[in-house]
């Protein structure tokens, strides 16, 4: 395969916008139009108010899962068969979409059962006996890492430490990796870990839109040529909502919360922009998601963000504040 990405050394992360339909309780007042790769939103309170966001592509309310996984997705998936990682993100405020797009559900599959699907019906993968296919399933809550895939019973209440070895990979040790021989055995142990999610949610009494949700697909073989083991990673990843409870919710537990959240968010968001402006420094150890993500953002791996809105005025300011987020991470 050509190698198409690696031109300058690094490649930028691509931003698009995702617009969610109504829902059919929601009053139809609209605050956005797109046109093309466009958003406009108007406060319709005050039509003058009006704002201008541009990004790498724009999908609307009739765009189908499908639309988005062929269209951006899939080519990052298939920078893994290089032996090369892709990273993908959603963001925004909690009602947005991010989990109908990451996730999905049996009617509208989401990226990540896509994402498993396509591997196991690539052509690469017919040759089964090369590729040995695995995924991981943690989520971070507070800056504490829990793996979905053991009951919440099993957890520390401190997390998962992150380690590092004598070659700088960044490292979960503990981490449960579940091997997987085809797309229908992944369909049922990835469904126990979401049930994992929000069982343990409840059980901390807080809803799993705090947390942010991290789903890693690895493919590893035998090089014959290269006579070297090979790896390739995909991670798609639910962010918490973006929201700042810091406002409207009192009590001490909500705001270390939601300091954590906003603190990871805004780090992202430093790591995106510093990736994308060619700067020195990218400040990866500020928050562990980046760390742990480390080696799958910049350089040669493929990075995208999707950023959801929904389409009433009753988000208008939230919209707002993601879209002023999104275009300063450009
Ligand atoms: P978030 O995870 O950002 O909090 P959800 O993914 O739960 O948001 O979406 C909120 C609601 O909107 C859910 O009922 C979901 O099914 C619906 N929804 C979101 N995006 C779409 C879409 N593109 N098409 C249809 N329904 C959607
Ligand atoms: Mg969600």
């Amino acid at each position: 395969d050509e190698d198409s990405t690696s031109t300058t050394g690094s490649t930028r992360i691509r931003i698009l916008c995702r617009v969610r339909p109504f829902l059919k309780h929601e009053t139809t007042d609209d605050c956005i139009t797109l046109e093309d790769r466009t958003v406009r939103i108007v406060n319709q309170r005050n039509p003058a108010e009006a704002f201008r966001y541009e990004f790498d592509a724009c999908y609307d309310a009739q765009a189908s899962q499908s639309d988005l996984f062929q269209r951006d997705v899939r080519p990052l998936v298939d920078n893994i068969f290089k032996g090369l990682d892709a990273t993908m993100f959603c963001y925004g405020v909690t009602g947005a979409g991010k989990t109908h797009t990451v996730q999905g559900d049996a009617q509208n599959p989401g990226l990540i059962p896509r994402t498993v699907e396509y591997l196991f019906t690539n052509k690469r993968m017919r040759n089964k006996l090369k590729y040995s296919v695995a995924f991981t399933y943690f989520e971070i809550y507070k800056e504490s890492v829990f793996d979905l895939l053991v009951p919440r019973d099993h957890h520390s209440s401190s997390g998962l430490p992150i380690r590092e070895d004598a070659h700088h990979n960044i490292f979960i040790p503990n981490l449960t990796e579940q091997s997987i021989a085809s797309y229908s055995e992944f369909q049922r142990a990835f469904q126990a870990a979401c049930r994992n999610r929000s069982t343990a949610s409840t059980k901390l009494n807080v809803a799993s839109s705090r947390s942010h949700a991290v789903l890693t697909v690895q493919i590893t073989w035998h090089d014959t040529v290269r006579n070297a083991d090979l790896r390739g990673r995909v991670h798609l990843i639910d962010l918490a909502g973006s929201e700042d409870n810091r406002r409207t919710e009192n009590g001490k537990d909500r705001m270390a919360e939601s300091g954590a959240i906003n603190k990871s968010l805004f780090v992202l968001g430093q790591v995106v922009e510093a990736l994308n402006t060619g700067a020195q420094r990218i400040p990866y150890r500020d928050s562990k998601m980046t760390r742990i993500l480390q080696q799958s953002l910049g350089g040669r791996s493929l990075g995208m963000m999707i950023v959801n809105v929904a389409p009433g005025q009753k988000f208008y300011l939230e919209t707002y504040n993601t879209l002023n987020f999104a275009t300063k991470s450009k």
